[in-house]
């Protein structure tokens, strides 16, 4: 198995001079959230990551092939978010067998990477990812205020967000409310 690597606090390298921003929704995909996020992703020509649930990609299969047609990335949050430093091995490497089919079976690929559920993920759990593993770097925390305004005030606080990975949850109305005015606000910062 791929040696997995733990990035919490840095994107990937850019590859260009330009700044850039991770924007990373959980939890989904939800018919009516992640659809209202994905029409601002594309008014906007921008694109985010949706680590989603391998019960709710079996569920509602057309909202995540139109996350990859629209050219967002598609990884893992595992089958049902369990906490999986409180499972046995075997119930998480069935959970990875589980979500990886119905990647395979709904968008013919593999998830990109994995966030595991609560970010918790030690280190023997680690050694049983078959993927890179994503945490984030700005928890907007969003599931909790459930406020687009609190939303915008726990990114806009950090100042320079270059190489941020941005953890949203994308199964609320305000997170998409909040998205809305994220998605300008970053492209006009650059
Ligand atoms: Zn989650």
């Amino acid at each position: 198995l791929p040696e997995p690597v733990v990035e919490p606090t840095e994107a990937p390298a850019p590859t260009t001079n330009k700044k850039m921003v991770a924007l990373t929704y959980d939890d989904g995909p939800n018919p009516i959230h992640t659809n209202a996020i994905l029409d601002i992703l594309e008014k906007y020509d921008a694109r985010a990551t949706f680590f989603d649930l391998g019960s709710l990609v079996e569920k509602y299969p057309d909202v995540v092939k139109r996350e990859d047609a629209l050219g967002c990335e598609v990884a893992s949050h595992s089958w049902d978010h369990k906490n999986f430093n409180k499972i046995s091995d075997s119930e998480i490497l069935a959970d990875i067998k589980k979500t990886e089919a119905v990647f395979q079976n709904i968008l013919g690929q593999s998830p990109s990477g994995f966030r595991p559920p609560y970010g918790n993920c030690d280190d023997h759990v680690k050694t049983l990812i078959p993927m890179p593993i994503y945490l984030w770097s700005v928890d907007t925390l969003d599931w909790k205020s459930r406020n687009a305004d609190a939303i915008m005030n726990e990114v806009t606080k950090i100042g320079d967000l270059d190489g941020k990975v941005i953890l949203l949850h994308g199964i609320y109305s305000s997170t998409a409310e909040a998205t809305a005015r994220l998605v300008p606000y970053l492209q006009e910062a650059g």
